[in-house]
């Protein structure tokens, strides 16, 4: 009976850590996750019945006691080196001459991502992970057992028996997935504690949390890289890399075997755009040579192995010093405060300015004029600040208080409820018709060249245009009395302009900065209605019929046609000669169905997650509705924090309450 049990267990322990393994390491499941749990249910079922079958090794037994005192030291036999690394081609290339001239032939090397994680040995014996440790100083490091085995993707049992791999050290770096980098932060704002700077620090701190629950939670991941004492059969980097990964491990499925050191540089290059779409940091690529007997003759120095180099990418984080906040004007009056930078280079680009995105957010984030803060540049988005170095304060930081009055026009500022964004309303502003007429010269508007922001301000300052429409009425005589206008830039923006009246229809749209109406509202609006004027005809529920657009949109564009100023503005421009309409007549387009078609939302309490206008967005563009009240034909309520009477009215009527996880699940689930 015991046997039979016994067997029962292992049955199940195999096939749990082969499901695991498809799932966590290969990332390509055979089964449901359902069907993962029920084998998981029935496992800790037998073991409960039967304790005495536990064993450390079952995959039940992951997440164990917290620890009291601190970790223990282990020594590494094999000292834990660190990596040579460069920025420079240059480097590297001398590495590879180094190489040869040592070897006395070309070598093959392999290249892999190098992941910006926490480096981690692995101990198995007889199959069984027994000890995992930190590099510490490389030669002796913390005990980090407990930590490291709650991490799905380190098998605690390697998969296939192999002799040679029976009992071996691994090596590799523990990693936080961005995506739960991102969640670990929102929950520690919500529970108002420090943020973690970057991903790095976030795995760094957490494997040497003292308590497994929480490391289990944060979701680490790792992955592995080496093997520092090879066995005699293996005669290479790269096939041992594949079969570690046969084996159970999870290693890096993108590692290339080059040939010479230009296909290295080629491979280096292609990674650095794409490793932003990597699901954890990569800051750099490692460059091996590949046999290891070559490796044994290169051997190594008393701080890194000779036969490896890493070429680094431009960092993408650095920290300098927030001189001071300054306020912008965007084209509909938002006013977005701007961090103003000691200049730093991030990546190899001087970085002077970054975006605070509002007043609500410095304030959360607690940043303040003088503080030492971080500073992130990814890909093409505008830098921002992460987080202030708060151990750097010295008392003299100020703390940043949004002003009463439009720091352009001196209006006084105005909040609209459920918007986070301060606005000045006043339409004269300055930078506001600058940007207005920014927004309508440019590439995917109007497209106008040659009207750059300081042309636009020159020609605003020598009372030439006071809006856009004024562009189509500039004279040759005027602009060539201006700066550093010559005959040929003048008769070379008079065509741009004089060309721009004939753009398609969607473009002249959203030229005019409808609020709300990006180039894709524009598009569908265009393509409902065949000219402004029977746009302009159009009631709100026409409009709001549309697929994709919603009562935001609508209302706005039928408040639009209410105001005065702009109904003269579009005659301004059909006067000018300004294409209005589409080339062809497009009948109504019958209105698709979105998947949340025909529900309706109610909104309460604040979600953290986005403002309620992104909110309205999102439920608009997959067709739903959202209602300012509560009756019983809402479909839902979403409530965010401190929900309002809203809540209890839906409570007291049935209507489904969702909160915000659930919510954005359902977003989800309906695109
Ligand atoms: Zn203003």
């Amino acid at each position: 009976m015991n046997t039979d049990n016994f067997k029962l267990v292992e049955g199940l322990r195999k096939q749990i850590n082969y499901h695991n393994y498809r799932y966590y390491v290969l990332a390509d499941p055979v089964i449901s996750d359902y069907e993962y749990d029920m084998l998981v249910k029935e496992l800790e079922k037998l073991e409960k019945e039967h304790p005495e079958l536990i064993t450390p090794d079952s995959p039940t037994q992951r997440v164990g006691e917290k620890l009291t005192g601190g970790f223990k030291q282990v020594n590494h036999e094999i000292p834990m080196l660190s990596l040579e690394n460069t920025y420079s081609w240059e480097e590297v290339f001398e590495f590879d001459r180094r190489m040869q001239k040592e070897l006395d032939i070309k070598p093959e090397y392999t290249v892999e991502p190098k992941i910006d994680g926490f480096a981690v040995s692995l101990m198995y014996r007889n199959g069984k992970l027994i000890q995992a440790s930190t590099r510490g100083n490389g030669l002796r490091g913390d005990e980090i057992t407990n930590n490291v085995r709650t991490i799905k993707s380190v098998p605690l049992r390697l998969l296939a028996e192999d002799k040679n791999l029976m009992n071996i050290e691994v090596r590799g770096e523990v990693v936080m997935p961005k995506k739960s980098f991102e969640r670990v932060n929102k929950e520690r704002e919500a529970r108002g504690e420090s943020l973690f700077a970057n991903p790095r620090n976030a795995a760094a701190g957490t494997i040497k949390h003292l308590d497994p629950q929480i490391v289990a939670e944060r979701e680490l991941d790792m992955i592995v890289h080496s093997i520092p004492s090879v066995p005699e059969s293996y005669k290479d980097h790269y096939t041992t890399l594949k079969y570690l990964s046969k084996i159970g491990l999870k290693v890096n499925s993108d590692i290339k075997l080059c040939k010479s050191i230009e296909e290295v540089m080629d491979f280096c290059n292609s990674w650095e755009p794409k490793r932003w779409e990597l699901p954890y940091e990569v800051d750099g690529m490692v460059i091996k040579v590949n046999s290891f007997d070559q490796q044994r003759r290169l051997g190594e120095t008393t701080k890194s192995p000779r036969w490896t180099i890493a070429y680094k990418y431009p960092a993408s984080q650095e920290t300098t010093k927030l001189e001071d906040i300054i306020l912008q004007v965007g084209r509909i009056g938002t006013i977005t405060p701007v961090a103003v930078l000691t200049p730093v280079n991030i990546g190899g680009v001087t970085v002077s300015r970054a975006t605070l995105h509002n007043a609500d957010e410095i304030a959360r984030k607690d940043i303040r004029v003088g503080d030492t803060v971080f500073v992130e540049r990814s890909g093409e988005v505008i830098p921002e600040i992460i987080k202030s170095v708060i151990e750097k304060r010295t008392g003299k930081e100020k703390i940043f208080k949004m002003p009463e009055n439009c720091p352009a026009c001196g209006s006084k500022i105005v909040r609209q409820g459920g918007e986070v964004a301060w606005r000045c309303e006043n339409l004269q502003c300055l930078p506001q018709v600058q940007r207005r007429i920014g927004h309508f010269v440019s590439r995917n508007a109007m497209d106008i060249e040659g009207l750059g922001g300081k042309v636009i301000a020159q020609l605003i300052e020598a009372g030439l245009i006071k809006n856009f429409t004024d562009l189509y009425w500039l004279r040759r005589d005027e602009l060539l009395k201006l700066e550093r206008m010559a005959d040929k830039s003048v008769d070379n923006l008079l065509k741009a302009i004089e060309e721009s009246k004939n753009r398609d229809f969607f473009r002249a749209l959203f030229a005019i900065g409808i609020r709300h109406i990006g180039i894709h509202a524009a598009k569908l609006l265009a393509d409902h209605f065949p000219s402004i004027d029977k746009l302009k005809e159009a009631g709100l529920e026409e409009i709001n019929a549309i697929s994709e657009i919603g009562p935001v949109i609508a209302g706005s564009v039928v408040e639009f046609f209410e105001n005065p100023e702009n109904l003269k503005t579009i005659e301004r421009l059909k006067k000018a000669g300004v294409r209005l309409e589409s080339n062809v007549g497009t009948g109504l387009k019958p209105a698709s169905t979105k998947s949340l078609a025909g529900k309706t939302f109610v909104l309460t309490g604040n979600l953290t997650g986005f403002s309620r206008i992104e909110a309205t967005e999102l439920i608009e563009s997959l067709g739903g509705r959202v209602s300012s009240s509560v009756s019983k034909n809402t479909d839902y309520a979403v409530a965010g924090e401190s929900p309002g009477s809203k809540y209890d009215k839906a409570q007291k009527l049935g209507v489904p309450i969702i909160n915000e996880e659930e919510f954005k699940k359902f977003l989800k689930s309906a695109e």
